[in-house]
């Protein structure tokens, strides 16, 4: 247990349990499987674990993006695998820092609304991955190289669409944001 005595009433007859937590927000909704709480049986005061609210966090970061119409985490993850992309080669084609990518694909960071715009053209219009690489071919270092050489403008998963969110999501089981065509 994460606690030993109630905050509030400094009582020791805690009971742990564990349960999935709904979060709103504008009408969407994410469910967190596996929550730890703590409540206490003398006041009725219930607490969250701080681990489970960590794990929460980038379920919680979806939730907004899947709210105010951004990308979700798989989806960059996706748009970027798709194009055989590692992490760091697609920040240094798109700007915002080597580790921009990853940020956003653990939760950690949410994209800005230019970056989401950025990744929406790419995905929809494969050729400007090359205008950008032209433009910007001075920037990279021998370690971020593209690889475009292999990967000329095609997108090298097919056969998929973005999906649009689900109102409602399960955390474990959300990353259903592509489906397949045809
Ligand atoms: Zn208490």
């Amino acid at each position: 247990m994460f606690m030993k005595s109630c905050a509030v009433c400094n009582s020791s007859n805690l009971n742990s349990n564990v349960i999935d937590k709904v979060f709103n927000y504008e009408g969407f909704e994410a469910v967190v499987h596996g929550y730890q709480i703590v409540e206490c049986m003398d006041c009725g005061e219930q607490f969250t674990d701080p681990a489970s609210d960590k794990m929460a966090e980038p379920i919680i970061r979806d939730l907004h993006r899947r709210a105010e119409n951004l990308l979700t985490s798989d989806q960059i993850k996706l748009i970027r695998q798709a194009y055989g992309f590692t992490q760091e080669n697609l920040s240094s084609l798109l700007g915002g820092g080597l580790k921009a990518m990853a940020r956003y694909e653990n939760g950690s960071v949410m994209q800005s609304r230019s970056m989401n715009n950025l990744l929406r053209i790419i995905w929809d219009h494969p050729e400007v991955i090359s205008s950008l690489y032209q433009y910007h071919e001075h920037a990279f270092s021998p370690a971020t190289t593209l690889p475009l050489a292999t990967v000329p403008y095609q997108l090298k998963v097919t056969g998929y669409s973005l999906k649009e969110p689900a109102p409602v999501y399960h955390a474990g089981n959300y990353a259903n944001d592509f489906q397949e065509v045809g």
